[in-house]
């Protein structure tokens, strides 16, 4: 730390992200990318726009928001594009937390919820997940505050159905519930069709996952024209250029593609259900999940061990090294090839411990 850094920032741990090895030939099962490419329609449109970058982007991404909107049954009013969902997440908490709004999440979810309150300099409240790792609504009626909910939940998988987040929204009235569906596209059931109904409620969402667009960082959230507004005016605040031009033109690009989106997803679906099954067998528990990774643990070997083994045999998973979960590791689904070579390498582990 330099003599010169903010006070207010001393204490602050930033969110550790995944690791993003620079060497080749992992199977990369640890930062829930998509394993497959984007969409041709998504390439080929960056590619074009790569050819006008002397240009500024139209910072007000017309044609993204556009698609969007049209995408989702919007107005444009009621859509804002972000680099990454993070920066949605990042104005959400500046915007709708405060003294008197304290932050309310679970104790397992996104890591970075605790690090965006840490950073604002908000209260947060964290309510603890039920032993089966499931949340509890109940215990965000009445929440005092302004609640952040990962929908399906990470790194559980877990998901609530849309009553039960109707639940959440009605009992805070006076309160936003921002519901995180970066995971939705993989099963989970989207509260997009309460938006109209509930002015506290804000939705987020991203291309990283069903639309393989992690390296292109694209998010964007869905609210009321209001709250909407109030979250431009925190974006013109610091980045009015948030989003570049190859990355507006492959989102467009991957939303008009749908065919492309609803086989990617499928097949990770099946994928997820497939190595599900397969882990159970070697004796594994894991959550249902219903988003694009799994969530287990084995009664042989701990979380840390298993990861570390099978980094060495070039097998990327996740571990966290939290209290709660940290007999757990977080596995990508990716593509039947690589799921075969994470059993196969599971099995030969657990077979050497035996
Ligand atoms: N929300 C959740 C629950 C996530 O797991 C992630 C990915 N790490 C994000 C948001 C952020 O994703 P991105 O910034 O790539 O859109």
């Amino acid at each position: 730390m330099s003599r010169f850094f903010s006070e207010k920032y001393a204490s602050l741990i930033p969110y550790t992200p995944g690791e993003q090895p620079q060497k080749t030939g992992y199977v990369k099962l640890n930062t829930n990318e998509s394993p497959f490419p984007p969409s041709p329609r998504a390439v080929k449109a960056a590619y074009a726009e790569a050819k006008r970058l002397e240009l500024y982007p139209d910072p007000e991404c017309t044609l993204l928001r556009k698609t969007l909107a049209d995408t989702y049954g919007l107005g444009m009013e009621n859509v804002i594009a972000t680099n990454g969902s993070d920066e949605a997440l990042y104005f959400a908490f500046l915007a709708f937390c405060d003294e008197k709004h304290p932050a309310v999440f679970a104790d397992v979810t996104y890591g970075f919820y605790s690090v965006y309150a840490e950073l604002v300099g908000i209260d947060y409240r964290e309510i603890p997940l039920k032993d089966d790792l499931t949340i509890d609504v109940n215990d965000y009626k009445n929440a005092g505050g302004t609640i952040f909910l990962a929908n399906p939940n990470a790194p559980t998988g877990i998901q609530l159905t849309k009553d039960e987040i109707e639940q959440v929204l009605s009992t805070n009235p006076d309160n936003v519930v921002v519901v995180d569906e970066a995971y939705v596209d993989f099963g989970g059931e989207s509260c997009l069709s309460l938006l109209g109904r509930y002015d506290n409620l804000l939705i987020v969402r991203t291309f990283s996952k069903s639309r393989s667009m992690a390296g292109a960082r694209l998010g964007y959230a869905m609210g009321s024209a209001e709250m909407i507004g109030d979250l431009n005016t925190l974006r013109y605040s610091t980045n009015p250029y948030n989003i570049n031009r190859m990355t507006l033109a492959a989102g467009t690009g991957a939303l008009e593609d749908m065919e492309y989106f609803v086989n990617c997803t499928k097949t990770v679906c099946e994928n997820r259900e497939w190595a599900k099954t397969e882990l159970q067998k070697l004796g594994f528990t894991v959550t249902p999940s219903s988003a694009n990774f799994l969530f287990a643990k084995h009664a042989q070997i701990g979380g840390k061990e298993l990861y570390e083994k099978l980094k060495q045999r070039n097998v990327l998973i996740r571990h966290f090294e939290k209290p709660r979960i940290r007999d757990y590791n977080r596995i990508t689904v990716g593509t039947m090839e690589q799921m075969n070579i994470l059993i196969r390498t599971i099995n030969a582990i657990l077979e050497e411990k035996r």
